[in-house]
């Protein structure tokens, strides 16, 4: 008897514990926030400032095509008053994680939960079978980024109009910097030479920048939910390579770099640099906000190819 009275008194600690737990969230007043990704995290950042609470689910220097969700992200998802994703068919992987983690959080698109993408032109992907599909990428093109920080702006203001002013501000001055980036990058890229201007990096994750910035885009393999650097796709690439006078290689931070490797050593053209593709640097590195990131390819794709 004493020891069942002991584990209902133990059992009662842990529910009161745990109802402790979510009081402290919601006594914070602030809006409670979360992001797919490390980009999404960062323009949120940039509007919001310290005015909400923020959660961002996959892991810088990790891919969010594929994501193993954690119950930490349940847990924050359940509590959350607003979450943005990329939408454009990014977090698909593992049978869509993102949609799944939805239905368990029983949030609902447009009242909790909103497409960052809203009102970007889509770009399809190119590999047979797959031309109806979504490419995620287009926070590559900084007038798409601009996009995403306006819808953003929007629902913050929405979800939080005491803080209206504060969001509205931010996220012009913000704009105001990404846009003298675009300007500046697009005048400095036309002095590349016409047969340089191949941007090789290992995902297919540049047809929105290389839209924008006047290169040709090719890769190993086009999405990174699709198999990775299988035979055909290493020869492929080394084919296109080896017609081109590309001077330079790229590979990015959140993929597997062997791939990249092998189809340098085979052609002879060097790895310049690594890229940020589908995440932010980690805090403190170069390339740890979507600015710097953006900062950093323009800058080193630029160099790279000018050789
Ligand atoms: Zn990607």
């Amino acid at each position: 008897m004493k020891k069942i009275k002991l584990i209902l008194a133990l059992l009662t600690l842990v529910v009161f514990i745990a109802a402790c737990g979510n009081d402290e969230a919601v006594e914070s007043g602030k809006l409670q926030v979360v992001a797919t990704n490390s980009i999404l995290a960062d323009m949120i950042k940039n509007v919001a400032g310290d005015n909400i609470e923020l959660h961002s689910i996959v892991p810088v220097g990790t891919d969010p095509h594929q994501y193993e969700v954690l119950p930490a992200d349940i847990e924050k998802s359940t509590d959350s008053d607003v979450i943005f994703y990329n939408g454009l068919n990014l977090e698909t992987g593992g049978d869509g994680w993102f949609v799944n983690l939805m239905e368990t959080s029983k949030k609902i698109e447009g009242e909790d939960y909103f497409s960052t993408s809203e009102g970007v032109q889509p770009m399809f992907l190119t590999s047979a079978g797959q031309e109806s599909e979504q490419d995620p990428h287009a926070w590559l093109d900084i007038s798409n980024g601009i996009q995403y920080v306006k819808n953003i702006t929007e629902v913050l203001m929405e979800k939080d109009p005491d803080n209206k002013a504060d969001y509205q501000n931010n996220s012009d001055a913000y704009i105001e910097k990404l846009t003298a980036l675009d300007t500046k990058a697009k005048k400095e890229f036309e002095d590349i030479p016409e047969d340089q201007k191949l941007l090789v990096t290992s995902e297919g994750a540049f047809k929105y920048f290389s839209a924008a910035y006047g290169v040709t885009g090719d890769y190993i393999w086009e999405i990174n939910t699709d198999s990775q650097g299988t035979p055909e796709q290493m020869s492929t690439i080394i084919d296109t390579i080896r017609e081109s006078k590309v001077p330079s290689l790229f590979v990015e931070t959140s993929v597997d770099n062997r791939s990249m490797q092998s189809v340098s050593k085979e052609t002879g053209v060097p790895i310049y640099e690594t890229l940020f593709t589908d995440s932010v640097a980690k805090e403190g590195e170069n390339g740890d906000s979507y600015y710097d990131m953006m900062e950093w390819n323009l800058t080193k794709i630029h160099e790279g190819l000018n050789k």
